[in-house]
């Protein structure tokens, strides 16, 4: 009833492909656009969650000590429309959104087995948060009923994009670019919209570890495959 009312007053269409959404509950993208969403597939790396052909133990940046954290999961591939949805999501203010990812995090944390029961989002730099008026990545760890602790982290650097960099310079870029504030709890969740290069995630897991934490799992709604 609400939601007829309201899409009368606020008619609503898809940011991914423009069709009328009739149920609020959809949030920003319609259900056709939501049913094309491609899960991560497997087999995956059991460390980091990177999808590969063929795998047995930990990926090559896995042994190679690249990834500080412990265990790593993502719902969908970063293709279109999940491109689109976190788009809005992160550039339009689009709150609600929250909602409608956060139910199936919540559902994913259950079946992939995660131990951590503290939420920490990646922070983000205050000029960062005073621009956007919002951390995307807080909105969605308080969606999975867990304790969010949002100060616990901090990020010292407002670091730029880490696409397209080499590995080396996005270490050197991320160096020290986080801190933590408190003693952290010995496992934690430290949760993202987006698992890029994992080097952001690397550097968050590093620091919590010198602070004391021993296992870092990190969940994020959609994981960019990694270009070998
Ligand atoms: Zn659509
Ligand atoms: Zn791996």
């Amino acid at each position: 009833m609400v939601d007829a009312i309201l899409n009368l007053v606020f008619p609503q269409s898809c940011v991914v492909c423009s069709s009328r959404i009739l149920q609020r509950r959809w949030s920003v993208a319609c259900p056709d656009c939501w049913a094309k969403l491609e899960p991560v597939p497997r087999p995956f790396c059991p460390q980091c969650g990177m999808p590969a052909p063929v795998i047995e133990g930990p990926c090559g940046p896995c042994r190679r000590g690249d990834h500080a954290f412990d265990f790593a999961r993502s719902l969908f591939l970063f293709t279109d429309p999940m491109r689109a949805i976190l788009h809005h999501f992160k550039y339009s203010g689009r709150v609600s959104l929250a909602r409608p990812l956060g139910r199936q995090l919540r559902e994913h944390l259950k079946e992939e087995g995660f131990r951590g029961c503290m939420a920490l989002p990646v922070p983000l730099h205050r000029a960062r948060l005073r621009e956007r008026g919002f951390n995307q990545a807080e909105l969605l760890a308080q969606q999975l009923g867990l304790e969010v602790d949002r100060s616990l982290l901090r990020r010292r650097k407002n670091t730029p994009s880490q696409t397209g960099l080499s590995r080396s310079q996005r270490a050197l870029n991320l160096s020290a670019a986080f801190e933590v504030r408190r003693t952290p709890p010995d496992c934690v969740i430290v949760v993202d919209d987006v698992y890029t290069t994992g080097a952001t995630l690397h550097e968050i897991a590093k620091t919590l570890k010198r602070s004391g934490t021993s296992r870092v799992e990190v969940l994020t709604v959609a994981r960019v495959l990694r270009q070998e």
